[in-house]
């Protein structure tokens, strides 16, 4: 097995282990892999052990590995900060985007979405530690703006994503997660399903509140170079 697929096992057993503390069955719990700045064998090698689902920031980087990796049956999440000159790349080439955080956006993305995909699956972006140079929409817009969402022809509304401010050393890690788990309850009338939280650092805090999709990079590939 190479070492990509040994930090799967062992992403998979945490995921596993989060799920059975918290009382969830294993399957409740999605595995994103996040290759962004990992090359196309990587995501190859990944795939290889099993995994079917990443996630990227950077449209061109994505758009090229994609070309690269035609011939496996990949889903392709978008999750970085999107901007309104790169939402038909992404309408035409992601399963999913994470970080739809305004109107504008979704209605081009539904807009652009070509009629021979599948609606693009999209979840809210939501700055629930309301930092202020962070994207996501404040936190009370975040049901109008998933009302408004929901709406639109071409996409379906799965849930809410957030990527919490680091917590302070002494303070509860779960408590950016369980203000989100308290947004997603307040927002049942929309048939959500997802809650896309959790990263390398902090998967287990969030699975303990919810989750039901982590983000994983830097386990998985290991470090990022600073770009
Ligand atoms: C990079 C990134 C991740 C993965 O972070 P790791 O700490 O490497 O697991 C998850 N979500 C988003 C939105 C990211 O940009």
């Amino acid at each position: 097995m190479n070492h990509i697929g040994e930090n799967l096992g062992r992403v998979r057993s945490r995921i596993d282990g989060a799920c059975a503390a918290a009382g969830r069955a294993a399957d409740a719990v999605t595995l994103l892999a996040v290759s962004k700045t990992f090359d196309a064998a990587a995501v190859r090698a990944a795939a290889a052990a099993g995994q079917r689902a990443f996630g990227e920031n950077y449209v061109q980087e994505a758009l090229a590995k994609q070309a690269q990796l035609q011939d496996l049956d990949l889903a392709w999440h978008f999750i970085g900060p999107l901007q309104s000159n790169k939402t038909r790349a992404v309408a035409e080439h992601f399963d999913w985007v994470h970080s739809v955080d305004r109107l504008k956006i979704a209605e081009r993305l539904s807009q652009q979405r070509p009629q021979a995909l599948a609606p693009l699956q999209v979840c809210v972006q939501v700055n629930i530690s309301g930092e202020h140079s962070k994207s996501g929409c404040a936190t009370d817009e975040a049901a109008a703006l998933c009302r408004a969402v929901a709406q639109l022809p071409r996409l379906r509304l799965r849930g809410l994503m957030a990527i919490p401010a680091p917590t302070a050393p002494g303070s509860d890690p779960r408590a950016p997660y369980r203000a989100l788990r308290e947004l997603f309850a307040g927002l049942s009338g929309l048939g959500l399903d997802t809650l896309s939280a959790g990263m390398s650092d902090d998967l287990e805090a969030a699975i303990a509140e919810g989750a039901t999709m982590v983000r994983v990079g830097s386990a998985l590939f290991g470090r990022r170079q600073v770009v």
